[in-house]
């Protein structure tokens, strides 16, 4: 199978090459059996990191082919993807609007204004902040008008950057893990990452999916929407991002595979299995998870694997996606349950 080219796409690179695989070997002594290798997606050059950047690559390289020179965003209120647009933008110089609604139930300090907030201010991006159930498309109106009014030219990212331009940076993972793995000599049963707007998975779905390797290789945990509502979003989402890498293509059902048991009571909302995974993988290895996205994503994988859904031997990729910043924002979580 042919492999898909990117290189039509207008892009501003802001990864400075591949993102590294590691072996958690503190980890699998522990775990026994199953070998969870990570791809350092967190670990990615500008803003403090995270796998927005690789689909800000392709988005603002929209933004610049359209002439725009001003980019504006959505996200709940400790958006990283709020973040690392800001960052972004900073980097490629384009001005940035957030409009951060309070979608999550916390009203403590530490989640308005720590964490991502202090940094989405520092890259010098302006901030709207909406109540749980604000008018955002009315807000985003009035301000491409306002913006428009001063002669400027406005560029909008959808929510996480998923749109099918936005999801080109996951196929361009997708091709990165295929090069990697085989030049480390690795097969691995499976790739797992978070789901919330659902273009990572989405994006790697359909990277595989043109690489021939077949989509069912990804696999995601969801952390915003209930498991049938993930599927549903990510397979059409990984269907438009396809056809611009192969109208011929087709995805089916079972293409994309979700699981939806270890979201907890919703968005944003901590789960005893989060705050055991972050902190098993601080302490055995040192690395990182975020409360929101990875570290129930890594709390799913763990579980699946403690319950033998992987053969012994087997290894998995796990995406790191970054993050870091919301530990800042729920520093109580982690420190009332601390053990
Ligand atoms: C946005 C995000 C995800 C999920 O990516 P989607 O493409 O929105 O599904 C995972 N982890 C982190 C840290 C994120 O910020």
């Amino acid at each position: 199978m042919p492999q898909p080219d990117l290189s039509r796409f207008s892009r501003i690179r802001l990864l400075d090459g591949p993102t590294p695989i590691q072996e958690l070997k503190r980890l699998n002594a522990e775990l026994g059996g199953v070998r969870i290798f990570v791809k350092r997606d967190d670990f990615t050059g500008i803003g403090g990191g995270g796998n927005k950047l690789r689909k800000l690559e392709f988005l603002l390289g929209e933004a610049k082919a359209q002439g725009a020179d001003t980019v504006i965003t959505v996200g709940a209120r400790q958006s990283n993807h709020a973040r690392l647009t800001a960052a972004a933008c900073a980097h490629a110089g384009f001005a940035c609007e957030l409009a951060l609604l309070r979608t999550v139930p916390r009203d403590d300090a530490d989640y308005v204004n720590n964490g991502n907030i202090v940094l989405d201010d520092l890259f010098g991006a302006t901030v709207h902040d909406l109540p749980k159930d604000g008018d955002v498309s009315a807000l985003v109106a009035q301000r491409f008008e306002a913006l428009a009014k001063e002669g400027r030219r406005v560029y909008f990212a959808p929510v996480g950057g998923s749109s099918a331009v936005g999801c080109l940076g996951y196929v361009s993972c997708a091709l990165e893990i295929e090069a990697q793995s085989e030049r480390m000599g690795l097969s691995f049963a499976h790739v797992i990452t978070a789901n919330g707007s659902s273009g990572t998975h989405a994006g790697l779905a359909a990277g595989f999916a043109a690489s021939g390797r077949g989509a069912a290789f990804s696999k995601s945990y969801a952390v915003y929407y209930d498991a049938q509502k993930t599927h549903g979003i990510t397979l059409e989402k990984a269907r438009e991002t396809l056809a611009l890498l192969d109208p011929s293509a087709r995805l089916k059902d079972d293409d994309i595979l979700i699981d939806g048991d270890h979201r907890g009571e919703g968005y944003g909302i901590p789960t005893q299995g989060m705050i055991d995974a972050v902190r098993l993988m601080a302490r055995k290895e040192g690395l990182l998870l975020d409360p929101v996205y990875s570290g129930k994503a890594f709390a799913g994988l763990l579980h699946d694997i403690r319950r033998g859904a992987y053969k012994s031997g087997a290894n998995v990729l796990f995406l790191m996606t970054g993050g870091v910043p919301g530990l800042f924002a729920y520093q109580s979580v982690f420190r009332s349950s601390k053990s």
